[in-house]
């Protein structure tokens, strides 16, 4: 029995007929050898392919994972069975396979020019809706600038990229990447002028099907550098988002493209004046109601509609601080999409006279409550209507 590789031997095919060789149930389902494979396997940081088999009836069994099992055995995991000795018809997600072959080639001409221009390595790399590169130096704004530059400009060049095997003997004279990792029939991916490296994966014949290169952020990390960057459909579909919300953006503020970020610092700017005019505001009216606010048998108690959770808890830490009651207890109305249909506050109870950490638990026990706090001070929600509240409240403080 022979094994053949046929995402190796061509990686643009997209269908072709097999024969399975075996298939038998696992974990995952069941899974098959065919006589010639199309779907690549894991492997190289490159995600396996996916797809599906027609059997000879027409049934459509989907590919849900690829994975090598030893050096010349790949094996397709599936949810139903395919018969030993049948033909099947193999399909690749074509759309699926190319992104990544864009990418994983606009992977190495990034790897190799920041190797080629400052002498750093990859020093590990994943494929999913980005790429992310772990990069074995620190590289700055403009050093990553001048990479997508030379990245971009070996696209526009269409360079051919190379498979080739050195013998054992020419390797050692030969200056490719990811020399480490190697044993055996070793597999270089040349771009010329760009990069040589060792890799399994699957690549584009020229650089110009990647079509383009973006990286999207770099952040420092553990000595380096990790890079994220999309090539390709993903990098056009980044730039389609993005092009997305700075339209809604702009017209949001009415405002050219240009002026997106002027724009947005201006009003930031404006909503921190406003808060700071609403604390104003708020302060005045703190003052004003601990004025007017009095206590009954020692217990301030009231509701404040406009108030916010914040706002409540320095009202009051206010009348607190007045001396005007021992107990003072402000809700206000609570938002009750969580729970619909039931009256909800939101409370803030603070106290000189009594240990407010256990009047929480009798009164979260009573009114269906949540939160709590520190001995002075509680907070937290009330689902109660206002005269279950006030009476709980009442009891809780030892008043009848
Ligand atoms: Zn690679």
């Amino acid at each position: 029995m022979e094994f053949t590789e046929a995402f190796y031997n061509d990686p643009y095919l997209t269908e072709q007929d097999s024969t399975v060789q075996s298939c038998e149930p696992c974990k995952k389902g069941y899974k098959a050898v065919l006589s010639d494979t199309i779907f690549y396997p894991e492997g190289g940081g490159q995600p396996s392919d996916r797809g599906f088999l027609v059997t000879g009836d027409g049934t459509r069994i989907p590919v849900n994972d690829v994975k090598r099992n030893g050096e010349d055995m790949v094996e397709l995991y599936m949810e139903s069975p395919v018969s030993s000795g049948d033909t099947v018809h193999q399909v690749i997600d074509w759309d699926f396979r190319f992104s990544l072959m864009q990418n994983h080639s606009g992977e190495h001409i990034v790897s190799g020019l920041i190797n080629r221009e400052y002498g750093f390595e990859n020093e590990g790399f994943h494929m999913s809706d980005v790429i992310t590169i772990d990069i074995s130096g620190e590289l700055d704004r403009e050093q990553i600038i001048n990479i997508e530059r030379k990245a971009n400009q070996a696209i526009w060049k269409n360079i051919p990229v190379n498979i080739i095997f050195p013998e054992m003997g020419e390797l050692e004279d030969l200056n490719y990447r990811s020399k480490k990792e190697l044993s055996g029939k070793v597999r270089l991916v040349n771009i010329e002028d760009t990069d040589s490296c060792a890799c399994c994966g699957l690549h584009v014949k020229r650089t110009g099907e990647i079509g383009l290169i973006k990286i999207l952020s770099f952040i420092r990390y553990k000595g380096g550098v990790r890079l994220e960057m999309v090539c390709g459909d993903k990098a056009l579909l980044d730039y389609e988002r993005k092009l997305d919300s700075i339209t809604e953006i702009k017209n949001a503020l009415s405002v050219k493209p240009e002026e997106v970020t002027e724009a947005v610092n201006r009003v930031l700017e404006e909503s921190a004046e406003k808060s700071g005019r609403i604390a104003l505001l708020n302060s005045r009216y703190f003052d004003m109601r601990t004025a007017e606010l009095q206590g009954d048998n020692d217990i301030i108690f009231t509701v404040e509609k406009e108030l916010d959770g914040q706002e409540i808890r320095k009202l009051c830490d206010r009348l607190n601080k007045s001396g005007k009651a021992g107990t003072s207890v402000v809700l206000a109305p609570a938002d009750k999409e969580d729970e619909p249909g039931e009256e909800a506050y939101l409370y803030v109870i603070g106290s000189t006279k009594h240990d407010l950490k256990s009047a929480a638990k009798a009164l979260n026990d009573v009114l269906k409550g949540r939160g709590g706090g520190s001995k002075e001070m509680i907070q937290g929600t009330f689902y109660a209507d206002m005269e279950s509240i006030k009476s709980a409240v009442n009891k809780a403080f030892g008043v009848n």
